[in-house]
């Protein structure tokens, strides 16, 4: 049956490192909603139009429109042993939405690893973020630099800073997850499916306290 994991988790604590990697070693496929938002605003399609403003100001798309992009991106061919959802659901509305569609895959939320810590290490991880222009790698000036500074290691590109990753859009945008999205840690907390990760530990650390409780 296809395995479903949520990486649930303030901006800038870590998601999508870990998703990455969990993605080649659980084979599973990478869905960021983040990303696939950017990919639309870069190729200025009719969705990346709507969604724009929203991402600039760092308020969440309506859950409509973003819950429509994430069924689309769950019935692609590469989901069919399940996904990683990095940054979805981040409303009660969405996960419910989630619930529904996955049963349509006969499956559910397998588990919901809860990443955390301390607002200081999020704004100072997101606001030191560096982001690969053609395929959303990610970096750290600090933490996790490029071997050659402005360009991805994997695929060559343009690194830049995210408008959205300056401080003041950064600390707007831990607001809106304490008020929108914290809701959920009850939510999936009540469904046994929550599994609180340390999040303010070395990207290595992170990855085996992730493994080891997802493999238990
Ligand atoms: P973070 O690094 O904070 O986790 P993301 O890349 O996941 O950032 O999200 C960036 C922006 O994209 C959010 O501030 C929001 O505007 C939009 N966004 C991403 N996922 C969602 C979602 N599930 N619901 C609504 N808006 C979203
Ligand atoms: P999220 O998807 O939750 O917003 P990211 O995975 O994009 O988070 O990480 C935010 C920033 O912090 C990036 O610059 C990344 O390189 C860095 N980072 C991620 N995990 C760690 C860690 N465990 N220790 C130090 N820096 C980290």
């Amino acid at each position: 049956m296809a395995t479903f994991i949520v990486l649930l988790g303030p901006p800038g604590v870590g998601k999508g490192t870990q998703a990455r990697i969990l993605s080649e070693t659980k084979k599973l496929a990478h869905i960021s909603s983040g990303d696939l938002f950017r990919e639309n605003i870069k190729n200025q399609t009719e969705l990346g139009k709507v969604v724009k403003s929203y991402l600039d100001k760092g308020e969440l798309v309506p859950d409509d429109v973003t819950i429509a992009m994430i069924r689309d991106r769950l019935f692609r061919p590469d989901c069919g042993a399940g996904a990683i959802l990095d940054g979805f659901p981040r409303t009660p509305a969405q996960a419910d939405a989630l619930e529904n569609m996955l049963k349509e895959f006969k499956g559910e939320v397998n588990a919901v690893p809860y990443i955390t810590a301390a607002e200081n290490i999020l704004v100072e991880r997101a606001s030191g973020r560096w982001t690969c222009r053609a395929h959303g790698h990610i970096y750290h000036e600090k933490f996790n630099p490029p071997k050659q500074t402005g360009v991805c290691d994997v695929d060559g590109s343009e690194v830049y800073q995210r408008e959205d990753d300056k401080v003041e859009t950064v600390t707007k945008r831990i607001r809106v997850y304490i008020e929108q999205t914290m809701p959920l840690v009850e939510y999936y907390r009540k469904a046994g499916k929550l599994i609180e990760i340390d999040g303010t530990q070395a990207v290595e650390d992170v990855t085996k306290a992730l493994l080891g409780a997802l493999n238990k």
